[in-house]
C-alpha cells in the first residue's frame, strides 16, 4: 500500500500517509465501530479529489479495489466516516468560505469548513444556516450535508438539505458534475452526453421511470416523519424538473464526494424568548405537542425524568439552582424566535396556558444568562454522553430515532417497557418537535452481556419505530450501523431501487461500500471492544 501512497503523493498537491500512528487515529469515527484506513489522504483542491478518484477507477477495472471515504470532523455515529481504504480527510485544507451575495442569500463553501465558522460570517450579515446540529462548532458542512443533518431549530426552519442549492461532486470515475434543478430540456442535454454522467442520467430517469407507481405510493408515508434513512429517490425527478441534488444529500459518500456547496442563508433573530416547561404526566405530550408546534416555536426539545436523575447520579452539582420542577415526567425547551416581538409575547401567552391545562410549570426568559440557566438543564445530557466515571457508556445506538407526532408518547411508553425488562435507565432526550428521540443505552463494550444486549436494544428500538410509522434515523444518518434495518424500512421493493440507484453511481462499489449496505455480521466484526465519545474531538484532523 505504501507504493500507491508514495505514486499518489507524486501527483497531488495535498498530503499522503500510509504511517500506522494515523492510520489508527483515523480508524474511529462517532460510532460504536472501529476500521484503519489503508491511508490518509488531505486534499488541497477538487482536483485532488478527482485524480484520487480517477486513479480507483483506473485501479478497480484492472482488479484491484481501494475504496474511498470522504470525512468531515468524523463525528458521525453511524459508522460512516470510517472506511478500509483511502480517507478523504476536507478539513485540512478544503475549509473555506468561497463566496457570500447578501442580497441573493447564496453562499458558497468548501465541504471541511465548519458548521460554526458559516454561522459566524453569516451573523455578521444577520443571516443565518438554522438547522445547525449540536456538533456544531467541530463539525463540517460537508459532513453535514452528506447526512443531511438537522438540530434544534429543524421544527422550525427544517434540515440541512432544504437549503442546499447546488454543489460539485466528484463522481466514482473522477468526473466532476455540478448538481441543481434541470429543465425538461436541459435533463435531455445531460442525457445526450457520452460521458459517466450521461450514463448515470439515462440509467437514473430509466430507474424512476420504470418504477414510478412503486415511489408515488410510497411517497406519503415518510412525508410526515424526519427521515435520511437510504436515497432520497423521492426527490428527484418531478412533472417539470429533475435534480441529482437531493439524492446526493444524505447519501454520505456513497454516492460521490462533495467538493463545493452552494446554499441559502436566511434571516437571523437574535432576541428569542426561551421557555422550560415541566410536564408531570407524559401521556400530556400526546395533546400538548402539536398545541404548541401550532404556535411556531423554533426550538421544541425534550429531556425526561431519567436522564435528569441520571445527570444527577454523575455529577450532583450539573443540575444546583436549576429553575425547574426536576421530578416532572417531562421537560420541554420552546422558544419563540419571530421578528415581531409582540408575536413572541403572544405565542407565550398562549403557552402558558396549555402548560397550566397539562398541570404543569413554566418559567420564560428573554435575557440571555437567563435563557442559559434553562439550556443548561438541556445540555447537561452532554454529561451523560461524555462524563460518566464508570466502565459503561452511553452508546451511541437506539439514537436519532424519529416517530410520527401522534406515536411519540406510545414510542416513549414503549421504550420504558423494554428497558425495564433489561435493566437499564430509560434515558431519553431529543428533538421532540421533530419526533426524534435518542435512547442511548448505558453499556460496557467490553463485557459481552452487554455487547449482546446492544444487539438487542438496536433490534427492538429500530423495529419499534418502523412499526410505528417512524424512521432509522432523522440526521445521523444509516452508514453502516443502521444499514441492516432498511430493508426493514422500506420493504422489498424500495430497498431495491435504492441498491439499484447505488450500482449507477458506483458500479464497482469503490464509493464508501458498506454505508447503507452492511450486514449484522460485518458490523460485528467492527465493534469497538470500548467506547469513549470525549474523544470524538481528538479525531479532528491533523494539519
Ligand atoms: C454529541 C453529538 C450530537 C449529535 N447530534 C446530532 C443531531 O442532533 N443531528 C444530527 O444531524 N447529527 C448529530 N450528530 C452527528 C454529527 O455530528 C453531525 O451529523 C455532523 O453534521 C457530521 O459532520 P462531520 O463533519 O463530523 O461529518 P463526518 O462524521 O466526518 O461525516 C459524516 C458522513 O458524511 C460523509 N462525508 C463527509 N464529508 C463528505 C464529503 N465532502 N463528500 C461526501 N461525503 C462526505 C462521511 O463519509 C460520513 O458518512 C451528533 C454528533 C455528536 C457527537
Amino acid at each position: 500500500m505504501n507504493k500507491v501512497a508514495h505514486y499518489l503523493q507524486e501527483h497531488l498537491l495535498g498530503e499522503v500517509t500510509a504511517n500506522a500512528e494515523v492510520r489508527r487515529y483515523f480508524a474511529h469515527d462517532g460510532s460504536i465501530l472501529q476500521m484503519p484506513p489503508a491511508m490518509v489522504v488531505y486534499p488541497r483542491s477538487e482536483e485532488d479529489v478527482r485524480k484520487t478518484a480517477s486513479f480507483c477507477w483506473q485501479l478497480v477495472k484492472r482488479g484491484q479495489a481501494i475504496p474511498i471515504t470522504a470525512r468531515g470532523s468524523g463525528s458521525n455515529t453511524s459508522g460512516g466516516a470510517i472506511g478500509p481504504g483511502i480517507l478523504l480527510i476536507f478539513p485540512a485544507h478544503m475549509n473555506k468560505i468561497l463566496s457570500f451575495d447578501a442580497k441573493r442569500r447564496n453562499l458558497t463553501v468548501e465541504p471541511g469548513v465548519t458548521y460554526s465558522n458559516i454561522e459566524q460570517m453569516l451573523f455578521s450579515h444577520g443571516q443565518f444556516l438554522p438547522p445547525y446540529p449540536p456538533s456544531q462548532n467541530y463539525s463540517t458542512i460537508g459532513g453535514a450535508v452528506a447526512k443531511n443533518s438537522l438540530g434544534e431549530k429543524s421544527v422550525k426552519y427544517g434540515v440541512t438539505g432544504h437549503y442546499v442549492r447546488s454543489l460539485r461532486v466528484v463522481l466514482a470515475n473522477g468526473e466532476v458534475i455540478e448538481t441543481g434543478s434541470l429543465s425538461k430540456r436541459e435533463l435531455s442535454q445531460k442525457m445526450g452526453l457520452t460521458n459517466f454522467e450521461g450514463e448515470i442520467y439515462r440509467a437514473l430517469d430509466k430507474l424512476l421511470e420504470e418504477n414510478h407507481e412503486a415511489i408515488e405510493e410510497s411517497r406519503g408515508r415518510f412525508q410526515n416523519v424526519r427521515n435520511t434513512a437510504g436515497y432520497n429517490i423521492f426527490g428527484v425527478k418531478s412533472r417539470d424538473h429533475f435534480d441529482l441534488t437531493p439524492l446526493i444529500v444524505g447519501s454520505q459518500g456513497s454516492l460521490g464526494i462533495i467538493c463545493e456547496v452552494s446554499l441559502a442563508s436566511v434571516e437571523h433573530s437574535p432576541q428569542t424568548t426561551l421557555c422550560l416547561a415541566s410536564i408531570p404526566k407524559l401521556e400530556s405530550l400526546h395533546q400538548l405537542l402539536p398545541q404548541i408546534k401550532h404556535l411556531r416555536p423554533s426550538v421544541l426539545d425534550f429531556i425526561n425524568r431519567p436522564a435528569l436523575q441520571l445527570v444527577s447520579r454523575i455529577n450532583p452539582n450539573q443540575l444546583s439552582g436549576a429553575s425547574a420542577d426536576l421530578d416532572s415526567e417531562a421537560h420541554l425547551f420552546v422558544e419563540f424566535d419571530d421578528i415581531k416581538k409582540g408575536r413572541q409575547k403572544d405565542a407565550l401567552k398562549a403557552l402558558n396556558k396549555l402548560i397550566a391545562e397539562a398541570e404543569g410549570s413554566l418559567v420564560a426568559y428573554t435575557d440571555a444568562n437567563d435563557k442559559d440557566q434553562i439550556f443548561k438543564i438541556r445540555d447537561s445530557v452532554a454529561t451523560i454522553l461524555n462524563f460518566a466515571k464508570v466502565p459503561a457508556k452511553a452508546v451511541p445506538v437506539a439514537e436519532d430515532i424519529a416517530v410520527p407526532q401522534d406515536k411519540i408518547v406510545e414510542f416513549i411508553q414503549q421504550a420504558y417497557g423494554l428497558y425495564q425488562k433489561i435493566g437499564l435507565p430509560p434515558a431519553a432526550w431529543g428533538h421532540i418537535g421533530d419526533g426524534v428521540l435518542h435512547f442511548q443505552p448505558l453499556l460496557d463494550l467490553s463485557k459481552l452481556g452487554d455487547r449482546q444486549k446492544l444487539f438487542r436494544i438496536s433490534d427492538s428500538f429500530y423495529s419499534l419505530a418502523i412499526k410505528l410509522g417512524g424512521s432509522i434515523t432523522a440526521g445521523a444518518g444509516d452508514g453502516r450501523v443502521r444499514a441492516p434495518y432498511l430493508k426493514l424500512q422500506y420493504g422489498d421493493k424500495l430497498h431495491g431501487i435504492m441498491q439499484a440507484v447505488k450500482n449507477i453511481f458506483d458500479p464497482y462499489g469503490i464509493l464508501n461500500p458498506g454505508v447503507k449496505t452492511a450486514t449484522p455480521a460485518q458490523i460485528k466484526a467492527l465493534m469497538r471492544s470500548e467506547y469513549g465519545p470525549a474523544r470524538h474531538q481528538e479525531y479532528l484532523p491533523r494539519y
